[in-house]
This record gives C-alpha cells, sequence and structure tokens, in this order.
C-alpha cells in the first residue's frame, strides 16, 4: 500500500462552533435534505452507527473529521446505494473484486479499490485508491438510493473511543454536534465491516470485521494476506490502541484458567458461566458476541470498576474480529 503523504499527519484545526438540538428520528426526507445542502446526520447501518455527509463534498467530509476529531491522515469509507455508482469512483474493478460484490453486498464489506480523480483527496487522505462499501441496513439503503452522491461515514462516535450500536450511543457522545441522528435501532452486526484490497493481484485483508475472513477465502478459492497489524504503524486505521474504555484490561485466553476474583462483576466470561456476572456471548456463538462486544466497553467505561478480566472469543469466524477490538481496548495506556 502507498505510504500516507506528510501533509495529511496532522489533525483538523478548526473548532467545532455550532452545536445543534439533535433530534432522533426516522424521517429519511428531513436525513436528505440536511445531507443535500452539505450537513452531517448519523446513519444507522448493520455493522455500527456511521457518521454521515456528502463523500463528494470537500466540507462536508472536513466537518465529519471536526466533529470525531480524527486525524486527516485516516480515510473514510464511502457507503453507495447502488452497484452503478462504483464507475463515479473507481477507475478499475479487479475480477476478485467483482466476485466478492456479487457474494456480499450489501453487507459488512469494504473494498479498498483505485480511485477516480474526481474523488475528493481528503476522502482518501491522499492515498490513490478509495474505500467502498455497501451497507445492507434497509433504512441507510433506502437513503442512498435517494440521493445523487455517496456518503462518507465512519463510525459515529470521538476518535478511538467505542463505536456506538444504537442511536442513543450516538447521542450520548456526539449529540450536540450534529441535527439529526436517524434511528434504525439496534444494529445487527455490531461491528465495523472487513476491509479487503488487491496489491499485486494478490486479496489482502487490512482489517478484520463484521464479514469473517473464512467466508471471503471460500468465495476467492484461497488464502488472503493478513496485513491488518503494523508495528511501524504505516497503514491508516490500524492503531493498537483503539476503541478506549479507559480502564485496564487484562484478556485472558478463550477457556483458559480464570483467575482468582473474589468479585464476579470484575470478570467477563465469553459464554454465560457461574464465576461471571457478565458474559460477551449470550449462547457461545460469535455473532452474539460481535454484537455485544461495544455494548459490554461502553458499560465498562460508564463503571466504577477499575480493572477488568475478560475472556477472548474462540479465534475463529466473527472471533477473530473480536479478539482484534478486544486487543486494541486492552492496550497499555
Ligand atoms: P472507519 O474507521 O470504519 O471509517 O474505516 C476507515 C478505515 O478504512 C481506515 O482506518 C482504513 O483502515 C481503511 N481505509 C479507508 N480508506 C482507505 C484507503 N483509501 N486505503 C486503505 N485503507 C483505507
Ligand atoms: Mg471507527
Amino acid at each position: 500500500m502507498q505510504k500516507i503523504f506528510h501533509k495529511w499527519q496532522h489533525r483538523p484545526k478548526l473548532k467545532l462552533t455550532k452545536t445543534f438540538q439533535t433530534v432522533i428520528t426516522d424521517d429519511l426526507d428531513l436525513a436528505k435534505t440536511i445531507l443535500d445542502s452539505g450537513g452531517v446526520i448519523a446513519i444507522p447501518t448493520e455493522t455500527v452507527y456511521g457518521l454521515a455527509g456528502n463523500a463528494m463534498d470537500r466540507d462536508s467530509i472536513a466537518s465529519i473529521f471536526r466533529i470525531k476529531n480524527r486525524p486527516y491522515f485516516n480515510p473514510l469509507i464511502a457507503h453507495i446505494g447502488k452497484i452503478e455508482q462504483l464507475k463515479s469512483l473507481c477507475s478499475t474493478i479487479p475480477k476478485e473484486a467483482q466476485e466478492l460484490i456479487d457474494a456480499f453486498w450489501p453487507g459488512p464489506l469494504t473494498l479498498v479499490l483505485p480511485k477516480k480523480k474526481s474523488v475528493p483527496d481528503i476522502l482518501t487522505s491522499g492515498l490513490n485508491k478509495v474505500a467502498v462499501r455497501m451497507p445492507s441496513h434497509p433504512m441507510t439503503l433506502e437513503l442512498l438510493k435517494s440521493i445523487k452522491y455517496p456518503l462518507a461515514a465512519p463510525s459515529a462516535n470521538p476518535y478511538k473511543y467505542v463505536s456506538p450500536t444504537c442511536a442513543q450511543h450516538v447521542k450520548n457522545q456526539i449529540g450536540s454536534s450534529i441535527p439529526l441522528i436517524l434511528d434504525g435501532g439496534q444494529c445487527e452486526i455490531g461491528l465495523e465491516s472487513t476491509i479487503i484490497g488487491f496489491e499485486e493481484n494478490m486479496a489482502v485483508i487490512y482489517r478484520l470485521g463484521g464479514l469473517a475472513i473464512e467466508s471471503v477465502e471460500e468465495v476467492l478459492r484461497k488464502p488472503l494476506v493478513i496485513k491488518t497489524r503494523s508495528d511501524n504503524y504505516v497503514l491508516p486505521g490500524q492503531e493498537k490502541r483503539h476503541y478506549s474504555p479507559g480502564k485496564e484490561i487484562v484478556l485472558i485466553p478463550f477457556e483458559g484458567a480464570l483467575p482468582p476474583i473474589v468479585n464476579p462483576d470484575v470478570l467477563i466470561t465469553w459464554k454465560p458461566n457461574k464465576s461471571s456476572h457478565n458474559s460477551l456471548s449470550l449462547d457461545g456463538s460469535e455473532i452474539s458476541g460481535a454484537s455485544r462486544v461495544f455494548s459490554i466497553l461502553r458499560e465498562l467505561d460508564n463503571s466504577k470498576i477499575g480493572k477488568i478480566y475478560i475472556e477472548r472469543a474462540p479465534e475463529k469466524g466473527l472471533g477473530k474480529a473480536i479478539n482484534d477490538r478486544l486487543e486494541r481496548a486492552a492496550y497499555p495506556f
């Protein structure tokens, strides 16, 4: 992947001056009106809630970076409602990308593809590729089909904090910075999208997420090249510390020995267990764990507990992405 240009290595400078009386609503016409006028709103997706603005409008994109306090070197994903829109964003679509689109869109898969010149540099942090996804949440898909431009939509939380999986989470974290939150209920998957790109004809995974690697490999009929972490931090969005609940988190191996603790409140096991009051998964499935992991990290943020032990997920399917998020949340301050 291309190195990030020096000029993007800084944070938004402008301070937010505007505050709003945020409405939580399902009014798609109002959402469209705000977006058409260059505004930024929160939208539901099947992964997490996104902070959305016109992906072809530099000012809307700049507002998203400012509201999140996200550094400009961390590029945004363009969300589309129709496959034909890809042509306005990407110059070429590799055969394998097309296979993945046919298999998984709409859904929790982002593809990084060569970008067209017309795509604003601020969206891609100056990179010559653009990340694109078609989300499957019916409300957002309807919104995307009703507008003439893609939406840039990173998770609707301040940079490095836990991603929101319901409208109220958004309101609590960034409510007054945006006029409207589209309420589409609880996010079905609860983890961000899986990100895949192509380097020298090899399919590369950049972020583990809501689509299991195994499903992608099955369609491509070969293993993916894994580039989900970088010790030198040259790839965007791969910070070791992220999803921060501001607590000391100690990870226990999946089905490993539990620590000798007296208070079951400071232990979160993978599945319900009599040693703990809380579990990541309600039934031992990865799907349940994925949809709960961010809510649990958020509850920790609000609790008085100083140190918490969390059992890892099994290292398969969505469990790999859950463990990725737990590791970043547990990374020492
Ligand atoms: P999110 O934080 O969910 O909006 O996802 C954005 C992430 O997508 C970034 O942190 C990058 O890891 C990845 N991404 C977005 N655009 C690009 C791009 N042009 N090239 C490589 N990775 C990208
Ligand atoms: Mg995010």
